[in-house]
């Protein structure tokens, strides 16, 4: 095992992806020592009891003090408060990062709030299951995936290595790109398909006609495959899209106008329509791997 590359790593909300990280981050030997904090007593007693942590603290503050690197792990919309509430107790020269879905609103969300000498450098492992809490944690979760890197600009070069070094520890692979430009790019490959996802469970839920029992019963005819999703944590979900309007509605729009060609197609019988479109986006679909 190589040297740690931080000292003390503090995990601000040891749930699905805090967790992950913390053991990860002890299975790579990525840090010497890892202190956390979770905001309910019921969270920070599991934790305590999986054992996955070095110290378990009751505060944020106290979470952070002498932390060479803080990752907020909590949902988009809490992230400014807590940044508030921690600036204060920050190490001089520590990395401050976080794990947010949605990057333009975590900049302008935590930025204003943390002192000048430490390094924010936002992150977003692209990464994660339909699962909340800290059981939910697993050590390989990042292997292979992304961690995007969304540094405001005038970040401090080293501190940016620096992450993008923990992360490849953890097994992700780093890309770094702005906050702007992660918004879109996630609105179309996360956000938008989470939407539908919700949504045709709703639709299905409420026709009068098809009982949810056979729903549940026939939902291998795609159902289930395209709606596993939409299991997912709704208060990370509200946040993301609160977070996002801007890039969801512009994803939302052109959707919509696609959905309407389909329906136009279907409805004047044009096979060939559908044909051609079926081609094409089977052969883009194709080219992802699974
Ligand atoms: P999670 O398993 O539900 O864990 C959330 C953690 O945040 C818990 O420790 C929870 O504390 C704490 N928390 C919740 N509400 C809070 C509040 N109002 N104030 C302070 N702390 C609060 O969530 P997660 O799935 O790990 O998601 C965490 C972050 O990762 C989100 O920002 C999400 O956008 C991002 N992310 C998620 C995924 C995914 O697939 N899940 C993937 C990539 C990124 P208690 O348990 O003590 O209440």
């Amino acid at each position: 095992m190589s040297e740690p590359l931080f000292d003390t790593l503090a995990i601000i909300g040891p749930g699905l992806i805090g967790s992950s990280i913390m053991r990860a981050a002890r299975e790579q030997g990525a840090v010497r020592t890892i202190v956390t904090c979770s905001r309910s007593p019921e969270t920070r007693q599991r934790v305590t009891e999986l054992g996955i942590a070095d110290k378990v603290v009751e505060t944020n503050a106290q979470a952070v003090e002498g932390a060479d690197l803080v990752i907020v792990c909590v949902p988009v919309g809490v992230c400014g408060t807590v940044a508030e509430e921690i600036a204060p107790h920050l190490k001089e020269g520590a990395i401050v990062s976080d794990v947010g879905s949605v990057k333009g609103a975590i900049v302008r969300d935590m930025g204003p709030h943390l002192p000048g000498n430490v390094h924010f450098v936002p992150a977003h492992p692209v990464a994660g299951t339909e699962h909340s809490g800290p059981d939910a944690g697993f050590a390989e979760l990042f292997d292979g995936r992304w961690c995007i890197l969304t540094p405001p600009e005038g970040t401090d070069a080293q501190a940016v290595d620096r992450l993008a070094k923990f992360w490849r520890l953890l097994g992700a692979n780093v890309e770094v790109m702005t906050p702007d430009h992660h918004d879109l790019v996630l609105a179309v490959t996360s956000h938008l398909p989470h939407l539908i996802a919700y949504t045709i469970v709703g639709t299905a839920d409420e026709l009068e006609t098809v009982t949810r029992s056979e729903v549940l019963k026939f939902s291998a005819g795609g159902f289930r495959d395209f709606t596993r999703i939409a299991a997912s944590d709704p208060t990370m979900w509200r946040d993301i899209f609160l977070a996002n309007k801007e890039a969801v509605l512009e994803m939302l729009g052109r959707f919509n106008e696609d959905v309407s060609a389909l329906t136009k197609a279907i409805r004047h019988g044009d096979g060939d329509a559908l044909f051609e479109q079926f081609t094409r986006t089977r052969a883009i679909r194709r080219g992802v791997s699974s």
